[in-house]
């Protein structure tokens, strides 16, 4: 008979809620948005299970004690600590989409786990957002956090202007920017992907709807960005950052898989490394620093020959 429970299989997570306050065993009451949540939209009552986060890092497993018409009182049962979070700091830096796709962004950001989304202001940029308008999204990245188990919030950052934030010297993290190649010239250079996972974290730079102009693609490069190529389609900006955010995350197990076993055409990183292509430089050099931690393993070369080349067992759509 099979476990009914596999170890893979995660246990359904309890309803989240989120207050703005330090929390400890014990008793809690809540009122406003996320009390009308818990009673009148998910319709929990006494003796129900939930878990509540404050953004520190824990969460704090409770049971429902009281539903009142405008307060919920719930008792704090134990405290817990489970990582959910990326094995480094991932800095997302982006004109902020117009519309309905800024929800989408912010929600989609948060749930691959980046630890900040920095607003850009650049020469063809369109949305800018206020202080209001942050705090609207910092409400979003709140709701993806409790849908999606994160105990720690995506930071939403200040309007930076990109002329000055790509010179910061601060930055040190990895700082890759996303701009494509010229036509014909994606495959095989060196990329984000083929680099150590990068301990110090990683910034990710992505355009407006119109691009980088050639001059902030030029300032970027000279003050260490390193270009990279999401491949030969032309990807909207929160398509963009969703690919980069994605595979950033996935690093550390391409890095495992590269150290553990001989690369072959089935294995996971195959495929990622065959959608994932980087291109050269706008000058068609290969970035200098990911050129050097490319050629440190043969693992990785192995993989980066595999760049390209379409697998025979790939899956048609
Ligand atoms: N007209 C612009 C161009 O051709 O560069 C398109 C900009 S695209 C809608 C918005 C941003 O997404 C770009 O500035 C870039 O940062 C990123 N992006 C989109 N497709 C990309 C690709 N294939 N490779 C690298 N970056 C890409």
């Amino acid at each position: 008979m099979p476990d009914p429970s596999p170890a893979h299989i995660l246990p359904r997570m309890s309803q989240r809620f989120y207050v703005n306050w330090a929390l400890q065993p014990g008793v809690v009451e809540i009122a406003g948005a996320e009390a009308h949540h818990l009673a009148a939209v998910c319709r929990l009552r006494p003796g129900d299970a939930v878990c509540l986060f404050n953004g520190d890092g824990k969460e704090y497993p409770a049971r429902v004690a009281a539903v009142a018409r405008r307060k919920v009182t719930l008792e704090v049962v134990a405290v817990a600590s489970p990582n959910r979070e990326l094995a480094f700091p991932l800095t997302v830096a982006a004109p902020l989409p117009k519309g309905d796709r800024a929800q989408f962004f912010v929600e989609k950001l948060t749930e691959l786990g980046a630890t900040a989304y920095v607003p850009l202001r650049t020469e063809r940029s369109v949305v800018h957002p206020g202080e209001s308008k942050t705090e609207k999204l910092q409400r979003y990245v709140i709701e993806a956090s409790k849908q999606c188990g994160r105990n720690v919030l995506m930071n939403v950052a200040a309007l930076a202007d990109w002329a000055e934030f790509c010179q910061r010297g601060d930055l040190s993290a990895q700082k890759v920017l996303a701009h494509r190649g010229k036509e014909g010239q994606t495959a095989s250079a060196p990329d984000i992907f083929s680099a150590p996972v990068p301990a110090a974290g990683l910034i990710a730079a992505v355009g407006p709807e119109g691009g980088f102009t050639m001059a902030e693609l030029d300032r970027a490069l000279a003050y260490g960005w390193k270009q990279i190529d999401l491949g030969p389609r032309i990807l909207r900006v929160e398509t963009a950052a969703v690919v980069v955010a994605a595979v950033a995350g996935l690093l550390p197990a391409i890095e495992k898989l590269s150290s553990t076993s001989v690369q072959t055409e089935s294995s996971c990183s195959y495929y990622l490394m065959g959608f994932v292509m980087a291109g050269p430089s706008r000058r068609g050099t290969p970035a200098p620093g990911l050129r050097a931690s490319a050629a440190n393993g043969s693992a990785v070369a192995a993989r980066k020959t595999a760049v390209g080349v379409p697998p025979s067992s790939a899956p048609t759509f």
